[in-house]
């Protein structure tokens, strides 16, 4: 089996790595011995660099895609008890946003072939209590964001997407991060983009954009920088916020990534096209459907396996150095979920259905081709 190279030696192959370069490194270590470490200088160019490589207008960098989602529906004014429609087949955070500013996470399920919301049990999910619907790009596939910006429009609720997984994507020619009124991503090392830890959401509403600036700032409308340059000492707070800053060394870090990325998002659907033609010729698994028009990023890339264990799957990989991964355990299933909002079994029946049959094989752009062949080789010899 061939294994990424650390330090000299050799181990598993991830399921998803970064890859950070020279010019990478170059970038960090001039910010470092600049005078602004944070709120200098390079989190609006870090900022205007991701707003342009997504077409949004505005983009506002924090210390994780958490911090982002926070952000983004704090931004949205819930009022408490307010409920947001979130899918099940997601990482906890999308639903966790929810409850940190004091809503109600309702789950909705998800189409069996794709695993995205599904709109139609979106639909059944609206009360008269519901303010927003947070989509998943699941995988690095835009949702169905015509059906939802419908349902939206209809009930008077915000569209928030959880972009996460789809960096560099895009559905019908327009690009993620404009497809909902805010976009979040995660710039953590597993993502296409990474900073360390970090997040941003992109926006066209600079109102919204501007509310997310001060809540990431402690609710203080004025930043560090913005004060030394005008000779005072004085900032109001005023609302509750949070330290949810980036640094400028990461920030830099960043806009350094950002360069790669298209030619990054290139080679994850080479190798998707890789697994998919190999896939094609071996019965028992089957590669998530991908919809027409979308342009998938591929974050992950997640097979079904049928007529099989899932978990003996899993275990057996895992053996032969192949870093497999399971995305998602439901998350109304979580401990959390049911104690709290008394959620379970039996309220998304697809995502708890597929989600005993999903793996995510190793995915990401320094994988060789035949890291393709082998993870194929030795999921083929666990089939029947
Ligand atoms: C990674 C991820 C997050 C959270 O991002 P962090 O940077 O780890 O806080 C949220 N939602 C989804 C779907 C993710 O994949």
């Amino acid at each position: 089996m061939s294994a990424v190279p650390v330090g000299g030696q050799h181990r598993r192959l991830p399921y998803g790595r970064h890859s950070v370069d020279a010019d990478d490194i170059a970038a960090v270590v001039e910010v470092l011995e600049s005078d602004w470490l944070t709120t200098g200088p390079m989190v609006p160019r870090f900022e205007r660099d991701f707003a342009a490589s997504t077409g949004a207008r505005e983009a506002v960098a924090v210390s994780s895609g958490t911090a982002a989602l926070h952000a983004a529906v704090d931004a949205i004014r819930l009022e408490p008890d307010d409920e947001v429609i979130v899918p099940s087949l997601t990482f906890a955070a999308t639903a966790n946003c929810v409850v940190f500013c004091g809503g109600i996470p309702v789950f909705a399920d998800v189409d069996p072939d794709t695993l995205l919301v599904d709109p139609a049990s979106v639909e059944e999910r609206v009360t008269p209590r519901t303010r927003a619907i947070i989509a998943v790009d699941f995988a690095g596939q835009p949702c169905d964001y015509d059906a939802l910006q419908e349902i939206a429009d209809r009930h008077g609720l915000a569209l928030v997407a959880d972009a996460c997984h789809s960096l560099g994507g895009s559905l019908d020619g327009r690009s993620v991060g404009t497809l909902a009124r805010l976009s979040c991503f995660s710039l953590h090392p597993v993502k296409h983009v990474t900073t360390g830890e970090g997040g941003i959401v992109t926006t066209d509403d600079e109102l919204l954009a501007r509310r997310m600036r001060v809540f990431r700032n402690h609710g203080i409308t004025t930043d560090h920088r913005e004060r030394a340059s005008r000779d005072d000492w004085r900032y109001e707070m005023v609302r509750l916020g949070f330290n949810y800053r980036l640094t400028d060394f990461q920030c830099a870090l960043g806009s350094s990534q950002l360069r790669k990325l298209p030619a990054w998002v290139e080679r994850r659907r080479a190798l998707a096209t890789r697994y998919d033609a190999a896939f094609a010729q071996v019965g028992g698994v089957a590669p998530l459907a991908v919809r027409p028009g979308a342009g998938h990023a591929y974050h992950l890339y997640v097979v079904r396996l049928f007529a099989v264990d899932r978990g003996a799957v899993f275990h057996a990989l895992r053996a032969e150095d192949i870093g497999v991964n399971v995305h998602y355990m439901p998350v109304h299933l979580h401990p959390f979920y049911r104690e709290r909002f008394g959620t379970g079994p039996g309220l998304c029946p697809t995502a708890e259905r597929v989600y005993e049959q999903i793996l995510s094989l190793p995915m990401f752009p320094d994988m060789t081709d035949d890291d393709v062949d082998d993870v194929v080789a030795a999921l083929a010899r666990r089939l029947p």
